[in-house]
């Protein structure tokens, strides 16, 4: 019986459409060889104010393009690098290539080219994984970077998920306290997926709270998405940390969180995660038509 169970199992695999295209899995090898060949590059999605649409930063998100197996989503790499103790390498790869990314494009020579101040101000946040929380070393790394580039920790922000950030309360208090007193600002990812504990949340040193996209992406369409949005928007409020929205994919979601008085957005809406050479065009070209829009108005057309 068991034989011919085995034989059915075999059939209904053979069965599934395109099982014989489906690649092979990335490795640990593979990533290490990435590392090793810098293929790990990074995107930039703007985050905006939701009153005024200003833009005020960057999130940096890590991309894999493996020649052979294609795009390896985060979510895939990131998990294997943590596995693999491979993540402290990472985060110090991709934050030594944001801060140079942010270096240039703050630097005067940009500024005066593009004619805009906003840039000289910009916010850049990064992923950061819990498992690196005990390693003091990479933090030092990452200001002595900082630091060697005149950006000043004030500009950065360092997002945690909410799981990965409670998971280890005490532990992770000393580190975020000594980071939060270095100036840099602390995020709290993908609120409202863990189980966090209010009490825990007060007691570390935050900045920022960000509701989980998949609140934000489903809002139009469900009561309860916009009911937890609302709750979050409100406890980020009462703790005096920014409130920001990922995920905002419709004009509708964002005007609903600028009602709510959430403070900054971040979304398909406003533009997917960039490729850095395609950042300045995207900026530029939002900034002849806000200009545009504000002459209009001034017209009073
Ligand atoms: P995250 O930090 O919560 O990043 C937001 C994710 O939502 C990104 O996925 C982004 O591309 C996606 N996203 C942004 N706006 C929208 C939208 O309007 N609609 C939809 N459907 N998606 C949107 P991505 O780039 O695939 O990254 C996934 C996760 O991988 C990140 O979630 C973060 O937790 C992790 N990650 C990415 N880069 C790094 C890194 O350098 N270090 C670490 N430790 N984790 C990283
Ligand atoms: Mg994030
Ligand atoms: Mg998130
Ligand atoms: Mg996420």
């Amino acid at each position: 019986l068991l034989h011919k169970a085995l034989e059915m199992e075999g059939d209904l695999v053979e069965a599934l459409p395109g099982k014989r295209t489906l690649p092979r899995q990335a490795s640990v090898e593979d990533l290490e060889q990435a590392l090793t060949l810098g293929q790990i590059r990074l995107a930039y999605q703007p985050k905006i104010r939701c009153r005024t649409g200003t833009l005020v930063g960057f999130e940096a998100l890590a991309r894999w393009q493996h020649p052979q197996l294609g795009a390896i989503p985060p979510d895939v790499f990131i998990p294997l690098a943590e596995a693999a103790g491979l993540i402290d390498r990472l985060t110090l790869q991709v934050t030594k290539q944001a801060l140079d990314w942010l270096a240039e494009l703050s630097s005067e020579e940009t500024v005066r080219r593009v004619g805009q101040h906003v840039l000289q101000a910009i916010s850049l946040s990064m992923n950061i994984s819990a498992r690196s929380l005990g390693n003091s070393e990479l933090f030092d790394a990452i200001l002595r970077l900082c630091r060697e580039r005149g950006i000043t920790p004030q500009r950065i922000v360092l997002e945690l998920t909410e799981t990965s950030a409670m998971q280890d309360a005490t532990t992770s208090l000393d580190t975020l306290t000594r980071l939060r007193l270095q100036g840099f600002q602390l995020s709290i990812d993908d609120f409202g997926t863990g189980y966090s504990s209010m009490v825990q949340l007060v007691r570390l040193p935050f900045s920022e709270i960000k509701v989980d996209k998949q609140f934000v992406m489903t809002a139009t369409d469900s009561e309860e998405s916009r009911a937890v949005i609302r709750s979050v928007v409100e406890l980020g409020r009462s703790l005096c940390l920014n409130t920001t929205a990922e995920g905002v994919e419709d004009q509708e979601t964002l005007d609903y969180l600028d009602e709510l008085k959430c403070d900054l957005a971040q979304g398909y809406l406003i533009s997917r995660p960039l490729p850095p050479e395609e950042v300045l065009d995207w900026f530029t070209t939002r900034e002849t038509q806000r200009e545009e829009r504000r002459l209009l108005a001034v017209e009073g057309l």
